[in-house]
């Protein structure tokens, strides 16, 4: 049995200690955050390696993840469908991926309010140091602190987020509020509308108690839309104090000023029905987008993992995937070779280009999206294949037909 750290309580540190906690180590889970995280994130698209993630964590095949939709639809600015896929999946939320993961690991092993401050390593050990004043050994310290981590800045400073041009509007809106014309819209569907330059999808999740029954969802959205480094991306990420949160911006923190000229502008550029749905989601909030890829995700006895090591544009949606996958291939790691360096070398062998591929891959489908749909210099508006989007967008790509089945023409 050894001795593991995991730094980050998020899904992806969740899903390492489940596993490492299953295969009998000693797993200590340091998250930041004096409060529990219940609560916090939107939606997230499942493939089928996060369903077996969970069930190897000891998840019940009994829990209800989500809501599933079997087709997706893009809707033109008219508001009428403009293309169909059948292409059934379960969409679950942050919130119950989180609930699911905690409940499975015993209280004591799970530490909040543990803010790693430092750490030093050697041959046979490493050590971090938290702002509380503690300091912990291991044998293994499994680093999932998200996309500022402060353990790779550690480990690799030289590894940085870079913004990618665009910034996601997201929320999640009660599907009680919604008329009866938005609800048969986009309710049965995973739902895009394709303005130029520009990306809007949505999908039902639980509500609150993560109940699934209609009438007691919500819509969770998520609108791509360029904004220029500088002047224009510093407005939107400073509140009303004049305070800029350079790093991201706290929901609560966002103008009602920036979301009133966000939803000025849905009303000219989206269908009636996400207008509606922005319209009436309380607390709109949004986020840079950003690449981060590594070169490196093993350093002796300290691994990067999750966002830590690569973070992808959502619109691959394998954020959640690829840190259970990181999660189950470390373990994998540990029982092949012990708690030791080879392990956590073995590990980077075998993520290092699954990482590096997602990354790119999610960037071609950004680059694609925003620029589809521009007038190019010649003067001529590039045309966006709807149903292409439909097909690429938060798809296990790396499954050979996986979304590619058939493919209806516009009804
Ligand atoms: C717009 C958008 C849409 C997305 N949609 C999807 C989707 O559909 N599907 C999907 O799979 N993914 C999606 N993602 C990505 C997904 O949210 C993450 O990839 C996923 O949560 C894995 O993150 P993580 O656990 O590695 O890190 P994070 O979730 O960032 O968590 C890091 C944790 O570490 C803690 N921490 C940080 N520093 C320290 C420290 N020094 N000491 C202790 N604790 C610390 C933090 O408090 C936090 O709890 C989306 C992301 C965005 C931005």
């Amino acid at each position: 049995m050894a001795r593991i750290i995991v730094v980050g309580g998020s899904l992806g540190g969740l899903f390492a200690a489940n596993l490492l906690h299953r295969d009998g180590h000693e797993v200590t889970l340091l998250e930041k955050s004096k409060a529990p995280l219940d609560g916090r994130g939107a939606g997230i698209v499942t493939h089928p390696p996060l369903l077996e993630a969970l069930a190897r964590a000891g998840a019940g095949a009994d829990q209800a993840l989500g809501v599933q939709v079997t087709q997706r639809v893009v809707l033109a600015q008219s508001g009428a469908v403009e293309a169909l896929l059948d292409l059934p999946q379960i969409l679950t939320s942050w919130g119950r991926l989180h609930q699911i993961l905690v409940a499975l690991l015993p209280a004591a092993r799970y530490r909040l309010g543990f803010e790693v401050t430092g750490l030093t390593s050697s041959t046979s050990a490493v050590t971090v140091h938290c702002a509380n004043g503690a300091s912990l050994e291991a044998d293994l310290l499994i680093a999932s602190d998200g996309l500022r981590s402060s353990i790779r800045a550690h480990c690799a400073p030289e590894v940085e987020p870079c913004y990618a041009g665009y910034v996601a509007w997201r929320g999640v809106c009660d599907e009680a509020v919604l008329s009866t014309h938005t609800l048969a819209s986009l309710f049965g569907y995973f739902g895009f509308c394709l303005p130029p330059g520009e990306q809007m999808l949505g999908y039902p999740v639980a509500g609150a108690a993560n109940c699934v029954e209609p009438g007691e969802r919500r819509y969770n959205f998520v609108w791509y839309r360029p904004a220029q480094e500088g002047p224009e991306l510093r407005g939107l990420l400073t509140d009303d104090e004049g305070r800029l949160h350079a790093a991201g911006i706290p929901p609560n923190k966002v103008t009602q000023q920036n979301i009133e000229i966000m939803r000025t502008e849905a009303r000219t550029l989206l269908a009636p029905q996400f207008v509606e749905i922005l319209e009436k989601t309380a607390q709109p909030f949004l986020q840079p987008i950003c690449d981060l890829s590594s070169e490196r995700i093993a350093f002796g006895r300290i691994a990067l993992m999750g966002d830590a090591a690569f973070v992808a544009r959502p619109h691959v949606g394998m954020g959640v995937t690829k840190a259970a996958e990181d999660a189950l291939t470390l373990a994998q790691c540990v029982t092949e070779h012990g708690a030791n360096q080879e392990a956590l070398l073995d590990y980077e062998t075998r993520r290092l280009k699954v990482g590096q591929r997602v990354v790119e891959r999610a960037r071609q489908l950004g680059a694609y999206m925003q620029a589809q749909g521009r007038s190019h210099p010649d003067g001529v508006a590039v045309e966006r294949d709807a149903r292409q989007v439909l097909m690429d967008t938060a798809v296990d790509f790396r499954r050979p037909g996986s979304a590619r089945q058939a493919a209806p023409g516009p009804a």
